[in-house]
């Protein structure tokens, strides 16, 4: 039997390809998107939780300032919040060499608009007495924050829904064909899809799909790990990382404190990954350093997601080098979350005109192009 013809199938449905099926519907174009489990369970829907601009790779910095933007219009756009809470971000200095670094970061920072407060160990200490007593000083981000990443990118599937995108979960993309200038996407029990575009926003498993187009890249699988305690009183006023990372800290709306830091296991094979006791040691101990109340925490649990990290930590954005048609959209490396919101807009850009509104040409695929 024939399968319906769309111009735009998207493989995977995490914050990349759910957002990129939002801005493609919104703009009148048909999509079709396949996930192989459910919207947002992956990476998208485990991690830390940290909307910032602060301590990213200038090269996605206007990818970040826009999606900052978008943040705030989440209500408008898909009708919750996201439990986006705009915090600040606070990167903390245990020597002076982390406040070098902090200092030239600002600087670099600036030119992209984003300003960023440096603090010495007294100004620190008086505005967050709950940090600990080895902070030397901190950079203040106050337009970053963080959000709850159970519910952002199944809003934006939903949301995408209602614009009439065909939305399919438990769908796993078996087959890729090409037909002429077409796309042949075989997913599930259904016939198969015919599109124009095809969108890679298949997360840990976007380097299988590259490769499959003559485009192999070098991505690492890794399992990025986090924890919660119980609710505390609210006291952490900031979501917290540190120079060097190693840990990030946000307190919930409900009390809850979100750790994240380290790498445990992963097993690409079942697609899950799962916690190392050892490691989540490590990472509370950081914990307690940066703010000694979590001490007496309870920790009441801990996960660990699946994402794909590139060499250089920065995404595959934009259009194939190899297939008329193609975006890539994956390789997130730690820090997708925050962009996806753009993400889906510079697809969305690139299948309507042709370019993204913003500057994303230092994520292109072709930097792998001799790897
Ligand atoms: C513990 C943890 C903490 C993190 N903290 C932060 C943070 O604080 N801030 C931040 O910005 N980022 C953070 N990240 C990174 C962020 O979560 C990811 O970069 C982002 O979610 C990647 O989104 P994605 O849509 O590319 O990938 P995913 O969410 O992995 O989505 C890809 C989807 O593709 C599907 N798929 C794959 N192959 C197929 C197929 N053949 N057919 C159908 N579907 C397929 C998968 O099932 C998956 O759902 C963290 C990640 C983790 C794990």
């Amino acid at each position: 039997m024939p399968g319906r013809t769309v111009d735009v199938a998207i493989v995977g449905g995490g914050i990349a390809g759910c957002c990129a099926a939002f801005h493609l519907a919104s703009r009148g174009v048909s999509v079709a998107l396949f996930e192989k489990g459910a919207f947002g369970a992956g990476a998208s829907g485990v991690n830390f939780g940290g909307v910032r601009s602060q301590g990213r790779h200038m090269a996605e910095m206007p990818l970040s300032r826009r999606a900052r933007e978008l943040w705030d219009r989440l209500p408008e756009l898909v009708g919750t919040d996201g439990e986006f809470t705009p915090s600040g971000h606070l990167k903390l200095a245990y020597s002076p060499a982390d406040m070098d670094f902090l200092e030239r970061y600002a600087v670099e920072a600036r030119e992209h608009g984003l300003v960023l407060e440096l603090m010495g160990a007294n100004a620190v200490r008086e505005r967050h007495p709950w940090l600990g007593p080895e902070v030397v000083g901190a950079s203040l981000c106050a337009d970053d924050g963080h959000a709850n990443p159970r519910l952002v990118a199944p809003s934006f599937a939903q949301a995408a829904g209602r614009l009439g995108a065909e939305m399919r979960e438990q769908s796993a993309v078996t087959a890729i064909a090409r037909d002429g200038d077409a796309f042949v996407v075989t997913a599930g029990e259904g016939a198969p899809v015919r599109s124009r575009w095809l969108v890679n926003a298949a997360g840990a498993w976007g380097a299988a799909v590259a490769a499959q187009f003559g485009e192999p890249v070098p991505l690492e699988p890794i399992a990025p790990t986090a924890m919660v305690t119980e609710p505390l009183p609210a006291f952490m006023d900031r979501a917290v990382g540190i120079c060097g990372g190693g840990v990030a800290l946000r307190q919930t709306r409900q009390g809850s404190v979100v750790i994240g830091g380290g790498e445990s296991a992963v097993d690409m094979e079942a697609g899950r990954a799962r916690p190392l006791a050892e490691i989540c040691a490590a990472v509370l101990a950081r914990a307690v350093r940066a703010a000694p109340r979590l001490a007496n925490a309870q920790v009441l649990r801990a996960w660990a997601g699946v994402e794909g990290d590139m060499p250089d930590h920065l995404p595959c954005l934009g259009p194939s080098l190899t297939t008329p048609g193609l975006v890539h959209a994956f390789g997130f490396s730690q820090h997708g979350f925050q962009l996806g919101p753009a993400v889906g807009e510079a697809v969305a850009d690139i299948v309507r005109t042709g370019a993204p509104s913003v500057d994303i040409s230092r994520l292109s695929i072709g930097r792998f192009a001799n790897a």
